[in-house]
């Protein structure tokens, strides 16, 4: 089963998509963790996405597009269809979503259904840049919202806490942005399809997962 999570950036998803991993058979495609990987291995791909991220732009959709279908590709040699794929962060253009309908006819498969994440740009400013995150092992906390038992030091592994680059006030403000002119047209892209549905992710992350859950029930 292929589903997306879309909304802002700082929406929830992946929050919602680790809580998914923890509990249900199901795999993560996040376009972001994958160029964030290859920037730390410093992989020309990885750089070339560099100058977009810290700037809080897209990179290129081709670019993208092709990221996605290899790491898609790998996972499906591998998995079977009982498995749930998760797209994070993809599609943020309609030219992605146009790409990602073809591919998937290709190969014979669909996106069964969107889960739209609604929240004010007030909410995902507060929420970004609080946000600490560790470089080792990915680990996400906030300043307010869920500090680390110990300033700066990550409760599961004892690395220090990091700021991503993006979560920077002026690079946040552009990334949200960036995706009210490029993504939020999305939403009517797939609501017209009838898979579109909507979550509050201003809850809790439990309650939103619980929300997550009754949507799963309504398609199967
Ligand atoms: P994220 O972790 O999903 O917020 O992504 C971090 C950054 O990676 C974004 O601000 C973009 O620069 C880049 N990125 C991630 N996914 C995409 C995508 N689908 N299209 C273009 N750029 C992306």
């Amino acid at each position: 089963m292929n589903i997306i999570l879309l909304g802002p950036p700082g929406a929830g998803k992946g929050t919602l998509s680790n809580k998914i991993l923890e509990n249900k058979n199901a795999v993560q495609i996040s376009t972001g963790d994958l160029f964030r990987y290859n920037l730390s291995n410093k992989t020309p791909l990885g750089l070339k996405a560099k100058e977009y991220m810290d700037k809080g732009e897209l990179v290129p959709d081709q670019v993208t597009i092709d990221l996605l279908w290899d790491k898609f590709d790998s996972l499906e040699t591998k998995e079977n269809d009982e498995k749930i794929i998760l797209f994070d962060g993809f599609p943020r253009t309609i030219s992605q979503g146009q790409a990602l309908d073809d591919g998937m006819k290709e190969r014979n498969q669909k996106i069964d259904m969107v889960i739209y994440f609604d929240v004010s740009d007030e909410i995902l400013i507060q929420r970004l840049t609080g946000r600490r995150t560790c470089p080792e092992c990915g680990a996400t906390y906030h300043l307010v919202n869920n500090p680390p038992k110990k300033e700066g030091i990550c409760d599961k592994c004892g690395s220090e806490l990091i700021q991503r680059v993006d979560d920077s006030i002026e690079t946040v403000k552009n990334r949200i942005e960036v995706y009210n002119n490029q993504t939020s047209v999305l939403i009517d892209y797939y609501s017209k399809k009838g898979i579109l549905k909507s979550i509050d992710g201003t809850k809790k992350p439990d309650e939103v997962y619980k929300e997550f859950e009754n949507k799963l029930g309504e398609i199967n």
